[in-house]
């Protein structure tokens, strides 16, 4: 098909009706629907506000409640020993890097935390970025670009896709966690592409199950990709000593080029991670925009992130003790019949609702007896397959659980019948 000859296109621009009143976009038009959609909700679960630490506990609208919404997985945030080293590095160095790293924003204590969270991967070495989110979208979009192909699951997170989008490279999605369609897939690269990225999760966010890695790093061996592993749920919660997928499936060092990770999650703080090889690293801090170009993490998150990294490395009481929580709250679930749709040893226990609203009336009767935990509705769903996620934290103990368990089954008894129906 010819294109449409410049004249037109101008013609075409001429009449496209220009707005310059925010009010009047189409995107605040959209965020109006969804806010009159949300009138018609039982209640408004969003913007919950917690002024208190969020551990096994949180305080709304000051009362104290069982917090199952929270990632703080290990207890971590708010734990004494983080909370001295946050202080610590405030009084010191004070709230800001006050520039990018490269130029002026360098401190001893971030190369600290880069060694720390290197040694603890089994990597030769790491950069810390400010943002989980930042740190894909900065590094997928950068690490590939034209003539690179990215194939990515599914059920990605969105910085995962958005990065992909950025990147400029082709890519695709693959079903989620299935070897042979993406071994499919990559058996038509050959010739075609300088480099080609796999992206996988260690856990998925939505429905805490977890990838089988072993088999992404045999197809990325045998098809010479590199594959990269976000971290975000994995790190700190899977494995014996919450190591990750290394220390789940007992890997090589060497078996995932690059690993990626969130500091706002099990080590409890904010930031990113890229751990990988020295070169990639070097290559990273001279080159990635999204630490090149941005001020460096703030000083006291860096100390307490360190913090958490030496008390994970210590023992392993605190994986431990996740662990168990996680097994006596799936047991617990599984026993009243709850479905928990793919929850294996993962902190993320999803418990399947499926219409969007009655998803949002269980959470808000949740709350109203004692017990927060969030919905996770569309788009960050399939529709339909609204659901509780709740959150597992070392910080629990085995009764708030249970009592978790006995509101979920009295508040979900009051809407059997709708639960039966629609779900
Ligand atoms: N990756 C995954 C898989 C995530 O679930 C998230 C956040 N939930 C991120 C990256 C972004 O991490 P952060 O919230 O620390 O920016």
């Amino acid at each position: 098909q010819e294109s449409a000859p410049a004249s037109q296109t101008i013609r075409e621009t001429k009449t496209a009706q220009r707005v310059w009143d925010f009010k009047k976009t189409r995107e605040y038009a959209e965020l109006q629907q969804r806010f009159e959609e949300n009138m018609q909700l039982s209640s408004n679960p969003y913007f919950v506000a917690h002024d208190s630490l969020i551990r096994d506990t949180s305080l709304v609208n000051g009362r104290e409640v069982i917090n199952l919404g929270s990632y703080n997985y290990l207890g971590l945030s708010g734990h004494p020993e983080t909370v001295a080293a946050a202080v610590e590095a405030v009084e010191k160095y004070g709230t800001s890097a006050s520039g990018s790293r490269v130029l002026a924003g360098e401190k001893t204590l971030y190369q600290e935390l880069e060694e720390a969270i290197a040694a603890w991967k089994h990597t030769e070495a790491a950069v810390v970025l400010t943002g989980g989110y930042a740190t894909n979208l900065t590094f997928i979009g950068n690490f590939c670009g034209e003539g690179d192909l990215i194939l990515y699951d599914s059920l990605s997170h969105n910085s995962i896709v958005q990065g992909t989008q950025l990147s400029r490279a082709e890519s695709k999605a693959f079903p989620h966690n299935d070897i042979a369609a993406l071994e499919s897939m990559l058996q038509n690269i050959e010739g075609k592409y300088t480099k080609v990225l796999l992206v996988v999760e260690g856990v998925y966010s939505m429905d805490g199950d977890i990838a089988p890695v072993p088999e992404f790093v045999r197809l990325k061996n045998k098809y010479h990709t590199f594959l990269m592993v976000d971290e975000a749920h994995s790190s700190g919660v899977i494995g014996e000593n919450g190591g990750g997928v290394d220390d789940y499936f007992h890997l090589n060092p060497t078996d995932i080029d690059i690993k990626m990770g969130t500091l706002s999650k099990a080590l409890g703080t904010c930031g990113g991670y890229i751990a990988g090889s020295r070169a990639l690293v070097d290559y990273l801090k001279y080159s990635l925009p999204g630490f090149v170009f941005t001020a460096g993490i703030s000083p006291p998150l860096a100390a307490a992130c360190k913090k958490s990294v030496e008390i994970i490395r210590r023992d392993n009481h605190l994986p431990a003790k996740l662990h168990a929580n996680i097994a006596h709250f799936v047991k617990g679930a599984k026993e009243r019949g709850f479905d928990t749709c793919r929850a294996a040893e993962s902190a993320i226990v999803p418990v399947m609702i499926g219409p969007d609203d009655l998803a949002f009336q269980i959470s808000s009767e949740m709350l109203e007896r004692g017990v927060f935990v969030p919905p996770a509705v569309f788009p960050a769903v399939a529709k339909g397959q609204s659901r509780l996620r709740f959150s597992i934290s070392a910080a629990h103990s085995l009764e708030q659980l249970d009592r978790a368990l006995e509101v979920l089954e009295e508040v979900m008894a009051l809407h059997a019948k709708d639960l039966k129906t629609d779900a």
